[in-house]
């Protein structure tokens, strides 16, 4: 018995379905303890967007360790987080013509969420809120009550509450007009719905099976929550930060939500960090009414400051990353179309991508199968019957060919087609 099945928790997950002992990593790779080289179509659930290490971070991390900068800081002021917040704003805010205050929660993506929720039912006065049908927020009280998977909701051992689901786009596989429930409940004085203080949304449902909304739905959803006084909280943990292309996966919609989550890749470093964005009037936190001791992770504000610095200074990123993301959907329409023996729907945006198998079980071979040929990929939606590509959005062409190769063999492999 390995230390790993010995001591730690029967609640490890990842490591079930990759049994090795992983030791380093370098861009799209990572090496296990023997030596052998496994392909990341995974990049930490989208904490790696830049992938392992990446120089361009690594070298002013090491430069500030060195230096003995601060490493934990609360939320005091350093001269770690002033840069963090100037480029932040020099090369995200201001480029795309957005106002917001930065909030820094603690350093997970549920925190952003508990902030967020937090913060619209005191700017409100209102304590309902609307989450979307297979909607994933996090794994802490506030965030599950909002997240729909069944399984995950069980965990918390006391009743969710203050949360309504609306269906997410295309629920009803485009039979029924948007919104059509939503304007209905919210009008009908007898629909005994509480009126909602926001509406928390994620823009592609990562967790939630790799399911993009509209653009239009995502306006319409925008337009909506202007027209009856809710606020919009959109969740960009998995999806922000260049994964779906622009750096907010919002932007292609052109809406403004009130509140923004972000955590997982703005380090650039695997380095915990989590932010909240709040319009300016909507910044109406008292001094430590949320707080929390690991605000301050320095290190991770300065190879965020980096990566926004290396990869947000011009939209090289972006169009690589749409580039990328459309020959993995052009990859993914061909095995959709090689594969006889099962039924296939392709999905996704950017280089947020999913196979979807009518017969769920094929999902999580087809991972396995992919395992077995060094290619890590995880599999998502309520019966985990999606295939998920996240890639570092900085592996080269070369790379990106190679996984789509050993895909499109392991679904062979697994299916017989
Ligand atoms: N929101 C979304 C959309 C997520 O995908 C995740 C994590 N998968 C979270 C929130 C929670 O983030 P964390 O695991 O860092 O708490």
């Amino acid at each position: 018995m390995t230390i790993f099945e010995d001591l730690e928790s029967e609640v490890r997950s990842y490591c079930r379905s990759w049994p090795v002992v992983f030791d380093t990593a370098v861009g799209s790779r990572l090496t296990d303890v023997d030596g052998n080289s496994y392909l990341d179509f995974f990049a930490g659930a989208g904490a790696l967007n830049y992938g392992h290490n990446p120089p361009a971070l690594k070298k002013p991390l090491i430069e500030y360790l060195q230096r003995d900068g601060i490493t934990h800081g609360l939320d005091m002021y350093t001269r770690a987080k002033g840069e963090f917040l100037k480029t932040f704003r020099e090369k995200v805010l201001a480029p795309r013509g957005l106002d917001y205050k930065v909030q820094f929660p603690g350093p997970t993506g549920a925190n952003a969420v508990e902030s967020a929720l937090k913060l619209a039912r005191k700017i409100s006065g209102k304590e309902a809120m609307i989450n979307f049908t297979n909607a994933f927020h996090g794994m802490t009280l506030g965030a599950l009550s909002v997240t729909g998977n069944s399984m995950k909701r069980g965990g918390a051992g006391v009743p969710l509450v203050h949360a309504t689901p609306m269906p997410y786009d295309n629920y009803f596989d485009g039979k029924v007009p948007d919104f059509l429930w939503f304007e209905r409940v919210l009008q009908d004085q007898g629909s005994s719905l509480n009126e909602p203080a926001a509406v928390i949304v994620e823009t592609v449902q990562g967790e939630g099976g790799i399911n993009p909304a509209r653009i239009e739905w995502l306006q319409g959803l925008a337009e909506l929550c202007r027209r009856h006084d809710i606020l919009l909280i959109v969740d960009d943990v998995q999806m922000g930060v260049g994964r779906t292309g622009p750096f907010f996966s919002f932007e292609i919609a052109g809406i403004e939500p009130d509140i923004v989550c972000i955590s997982k890749s703005i380090s650039g470093y695997g380095l915990p960090m989590a932010l909240v964005l709040i319009k300016p009037e909507y910044d109406q936190w008292g001094p430590g009414e949320h707080n929390g001791t690991f605000r301050g992770n320095n290190p991770a504000f300065v190879t965020a400051t980096a990566a926004l610095r290396e990869y947000w200074s011009d939209d090289a990123l972006e169009r690589s990353t749409l580039a990328k993301g459309e020959r993995v959907e052009e990859a993914f329409n061909k095995i959709a179309a090689d594969t006889r023996t099962a039924e296939v729907t392709v999905k996704g945006r950017g280089l947020a991508r999913g196979l979807q198998f009518a017969d769920a079980d094929l999902a999580g071979k087809v991972c396995a199968a992919a395992f077995e040929r060094r290619l890590l990929m995880e599999t998502s939606g309520p019966s985990s019957e999606v295939m998920k590509v996240l890639p570092p959005l900085t592996i080269t062409d070369d790379e990106l060919e190679e996984g789509l190769a050993v895909i499109a063999e392991s679904v062979r492999s697994v299916t017989g087609s």
